[in-house]
């Protein structure tokens, strides 16, 4: 009987450690990718990337003699009608860790094997099983640096290569056409555009970690906070649909560091980070949707309108903050150090409530991750655990003399701030909704805040409610 593999977020056949216990199962694989209410429910462009990626891992498995079946439906019934169809012996996946996958999952295994039928997860998603590291009293880790000390040494198992073939059924049941779920129907944000910018699959996320290893790691270090250079290795984008594995990452890192290449370890280090924030969701899902520290349910954040508009629409009249939302539109990403800028000039400077703006980049990103998007908000805000203290509120016009001091990445992305403006710049007119009604020939908007009193307002409000780092 075959087995079915339950594909999510691991598009990929290099590392996956349920592919490897499949296989050693000797039974044909029958690959299978479910279009449930939980993936229906993602951001646009997430969405749309997600096309992108289970178009590229039809065709890889197509190469390695297999296929990927498409089918529609809550994951539960349509593993069901598969078994029923293919007779196989149960169903195999890698595990997620966001409270909406974790709840499905666990549903489905326990139907699963109420059936008598083998349902097994896998890790893979992750360097360390979120529940397998622990502070020396036995919980869980809330502050950064602690954590990236208890894995660091860590042993990390081997990457294991990708198989030449899967062994495929003799029969192959029927397929639903990926055109049909028309995943990128939401992006109405210049998926053309977008679609400049992405490096989707397997193939081209080894090769990005490879060239990335090759040379830009040795300036890491210094050059990863300077928007305008191509310093990071891109990887988010790969990582959020599992095109590439976070051993295969570990290791390669660790031999380039062995190597003695500078900055690898602090690669590696940004690497863990993204451990940090799943260790962080597996134990406070909350983290996703309330504030961390309960005593900011007391802020008087801002809710949506017109502030958060021209935050959305690139329009504050801020260029740091401006480049960034207009770099997200044009390549799907922005730049980490604009994420930060963004984000504190949005839940500070304007004092909005973080969750419209995690909303916002998980409609915007192609980078997606529950656990990333989360963390990352929450530190901005100042609610998240090990944030940045409450009243460090980024100053967007001093961290644009330190990280863009000669303009290019602001001229990269804002037309108005140049004579002759690039390509980039241009494309964020055709990359936003025409709703939105922007066009070049605009004039660049005066600043929606004096920076000096929107940061007094805020440090207002926190003394107001006594509020501590
Ligand atoms: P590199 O610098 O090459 O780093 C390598 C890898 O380390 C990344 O691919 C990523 O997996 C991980 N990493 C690096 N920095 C972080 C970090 N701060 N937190 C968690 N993991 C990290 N990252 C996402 O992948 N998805 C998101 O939705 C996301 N939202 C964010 C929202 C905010 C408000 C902030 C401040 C950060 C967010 N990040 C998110 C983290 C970070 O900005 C991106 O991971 C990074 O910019 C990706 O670029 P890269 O792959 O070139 O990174």
């Amino acid at each position: 009987a075959p087995l079915l593999l339950w594909f999510r977020r691991d598009l990929r056949l290099d590392d996956l450690p349920m592919l490897t216990a499949a296989l050693a199962t000797g039974r044909p694989l029958i690959p299978v990718f479910v279009l449930d209410a939980e993936t229906e429910a993602l951001g646009a462009a997430p969405k749309w990337r997600l096309g992108l990626g289970i178009g590229a891992f039809a065709a890889r498995l197509v190469a390695a003699g297999s296929r990927l079946v498409l089918r529609r439906g809550a994951a539960l019934p349509v593993l069901q009608a598969l078994v029923a169809e293919t007779g196989a012996a149960g169903v195999m996946w890698s595990r997620l860790y966001d409270p909406a996958s974790r709840k499905r999952d666990e549903a489905v295994k326990a139907e699963l094997r109420a059936q008598g039928l083998l349902a097994e997860s896998h890790a893979g998603h992750l360097l360390h099983e979120p529940w397998t590291v622990e502070t020396g009293t036995g919980g869980f880790y809330r502050v950064y640096t602690p954590y990236w000390k208890a894995v660091r040494g860590r042993p990390v198992a081997e990457a294991v290569a990708a198989p030449a073939a899967l062994p495929a059924p003799e029969v192959w049941p029927a397929s639903e056409a990926l055109e049909a779920w028309r995943l990128g129907a939401a992006m109405n944000r210049g998926a053309a555009i977008v679609a400049r910018h992405v490096q989707v699959g397997e193939a081209p996320a080894l090769s990005r970690l490879q060239r990335f290893l090759d040379g830009p790691v040795k300036e890491y270090r210094e050059a990863r906070d300077f928007p305008a250079v191509d310093a990071c290795s891109g990887l988010s984008e790969n990582l959020a649909y599992g095109e590439i594995g976070p051993r295969r990452i570990w290791h390669a890192g660790w031999a380039a560091m062995e190597r003695g290449a500078a900055g690898a370890e602090h690669f590696l280090k940004e690497l863990v980070w993204r451990e940090f924030s799943y260790h962080l969701m597996f134990h406070t899902p909350e983290i996703t949707t309330r504030n961390w520290k309960p005593e900011w349910d007391a802020f008087p954040w801002q809710g949506d309108g017109e502030a958060a508009e021209r935050w959305r629409r690139g329009m504050t009249g801020e260029p740091f903050v401006d480049a960034a939302m207009r770099e997200m539109y044009v390549t799907g990403r922005m730049h980490n150090r604009g994420r930060m800028i963004v984000a504190s000039y949005l839940t500070k400077h304007l004092m909005t409530d973080w969750r419209i703006g995690q909303a916002w980049f998980e409609d915007c990103l192609v980078d997606w991750d529950p656990a990333a998007n989360a963390m990352g908000w929450q530190w901005a805000a100042g609610s998240g655990p090990d944030a940045a203290p409450y009243f460090r509120i980024f100053n967007p016009a001093t961290q644009v003399e330190k990280f863009d001091g000669g303009a290019a990445y602001r001229k990269r992305f804002i037309a108005e701030l140049s004579r002759q403006a690039g390509a980039e710049a241009l494309a964020f007119f055709d990359a936003v909704p025409r709703s939105w009604g922007l066009s070049a020939a605009q004039r660049y908007p005066m600043p929606m805040v004096d920076l000096a009193e929107g940061r007094e307002r805020a440090l207002a409000a926190y003394a107001n409610r006594g509020l501590q780092a």
